[in-house]
């Protein structure tokens, strides 16, 4: 049996302040029954929107879980809910750290900023923190 399809079902676990669901989850699976069990594999995609953990922009991705694969053992019966088991998939699939230009495929806005890769001393008025520290020492003398 193939099973193709959208479903908006609410990921509680995955909406946090750094995620958003942009769009259904879309899924690819077959399944079958033998020997009293219930198998399933395919692919997941899910659309969201993630924050880079550099530039702190918001940019689209897709969760994408392309190996997924079930086996569950029928006892009677039943009506079986794949949707936790879909669900962790697409859990286990979220980049924790999630970069732009890694997983965005765009240039990381953060990249480019002259004061991200090299900070100028005495452009926004502070020195850098390594003068201060030598500073700290020469007093202790
Ligand atoms: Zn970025």
């Amino acid at each position: 049996m193939r099973l193709e399809g959208e479903e908006e079902f609410p990921i509680p676990e995955l909406v946090t302040e750094d995620v958003r669901c942009t769009g259904p989850l879309r899924y690819a699976l077959d399944l079958g029954i033998s020997e009293g069990a219930l198998w399933a594999t395919g692919s997941l995609a899910q659309p969201v929107e993630l924050r880079c953990v550099r530039c702190l922009e918001r940019f689209p991705f897709t969760i994408e879980a392309k190996a997924f694969s079930l086996h569950l053992d029928l006892t009677g019966p039943e009506v079986i809910d794949l949707t936790p088991y879909l669900r962790e998939d697409i859990l286990l699939n979220l980049p924790p750290h999630p970069h732009c230009d890694r997983e965005g495929g765009r240039v990381c806005p953060a990249e480019t900023r002259p004061e991200a890769s090299a900070p100028t001393p005495g452009a926004d008025g502070k020195r850098p923190p390594d003068w201060s520290a030598l500073d700290k020492l020469k007093l202790k003398r």
